[in-house]
């Protein structure tokens, strides 16, 4: 009798301590920076997975309140507000992002430019324009775009915008930053795995509780239910640019929601790209560079990049790939 009370007491234990310290998987979905966020956690119980989520949204709010162009109480909204007019001293974060975001403009010759931002709202993507803009108005609308205008002190940790009406935006790159941060953050707190995905830009590290990697499955937009590659992602980034959703079509011509900051054009060439890459700010600031550059500069320059690779779809269906990336079909 006490023998079998002691086996189930053991037996309880066992249940008790595989539930409540087995490793599982913690996942939160929410808008954070206008976009829905999926932040998940490996950890051992309810209570330590929600302090550590709730760590990595406060990063991602604190980050997008530094950032954001909609809030005018921002320090990005102060330099745009003072375009033309005088240099803003900033945090040295926001500083940096800067740097690094016009450091992306030379290596990708112009194709991402943060000061996209400015561009005149010529092209609508909900069914409302009727006609393709004129070559004048094309022109006209990136007069103000430019990333050699936007002026760093590095000394002074000043930003300034040279033309009056001149703005910028981190809509290509600052989720990235953000998931980037969070992720960071968790690891110093001792996480040791997880994903935060910010609407398809997914940045991974450790391991599936079962040990395995991360994967992430790359479907083609043009036969949305199809997944043509699960790839393994270990402390990596993927992020996806896709214009399945929004795009207009001129004389069987399909233009994209991304515009060629240089030319006023939106790009028309390709559908979806995936970037591979350490990090996700780089991976989703080229995702939507290679967009605008097209496949063949594209694949170019990523295959002069250590570490970074893409997966591009045509607007013709049509599968290319960066040459270090092994795409296994499922
Ligand atoms: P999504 O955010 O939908 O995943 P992307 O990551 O490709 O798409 O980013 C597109 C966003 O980036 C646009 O909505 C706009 O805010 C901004 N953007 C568009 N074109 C450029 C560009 N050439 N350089 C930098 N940012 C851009
Ligand atoms: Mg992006």
């Amino acid at each position: 009798m006490r023998l079998k009370n002691k086996y189930k007491f053991l037996v309880v234990f066992l249940l008790l301590t595989t539930s409540f310290y087995s490793q599982q998987i913690h996942r939160k979905t929410l808008k954070l920076m206008g976009s829905r966020f999926d932040i998940s956690v490996v950890a051992n119980d309810t209570v330590s997975a929600t302090k550590y989520i709730n760590l990595a949204i406060n990063e991602i709010s604190r980050i997008e309140k530094l950032i954001s162009s909609w809030d005018t109480n921002s320090q990005t909204s102060e330099i745009i507000k003072n375009a033309g007019i005088k240099p803003v001293k900033v945090d040295k974060e926001l500083f940096d992002l800067i740097e690094r975001s016009l450091a992306i403009s030379k290596l990708t010759d112009g194709a991402f430019d943060i000061s996209y931002a400015s561009m005149d709202k010529i092209w609508k993507f909900d069914g409302s324009l009727k006609t393709m803009p004129s070559e004048e108005e094309i022109k006209k609308s990136v007069l103000k775009v430019g990333f050699q205008n936007i002026i760093l002190d590095k000394e002074n940790s000043t930003v300034f915008l040279k033309l009056k009406g001149m703005k910028i935006g981190f809509g290509a790159i600052g989720k990235g930053y953000a998931a980037d941060k969070a992720k960071m953050l968790l690891i110093s707190k001792g996480v040791k795995a997880g994903i935060i995905n910010a609407s398809g830009d997914m940045n991974t590290w450790g391991k599936q509780p079962n040990e395995n990697d991360w994967k992430v499955a790359i479907t083609n937009p043009l036969n949305k239910n199809n997944a043509f590659a699960l790839l393994p992602i270990s402390n990596k980034a993927v992020v996806t640019s896709g214009d399945y959703e929004k795009f207009v079509t001129f004389n069987g011509k399909r233009y994209s929601h991304i515009i060629d900051p240089r030319t006023g054009y939106p790009a028309s060439d390709i559908v979806s790209v995936s970037v591979f890459a350490p990090k996700a700010e780089l991976a989703d600031a080229l995702a939507t560079s290679i967009f605008v550059m097209g496949t063949e500069v594209g694949l170019n320059r990523i295959n002069q990049l250590n570490n970074i690779e893409c997966i591009i779809i045509d607007n013709k269906g049509g599968i290319h790939n960066s040459k270090n990336i092994n795409i296994n079909k499922i």
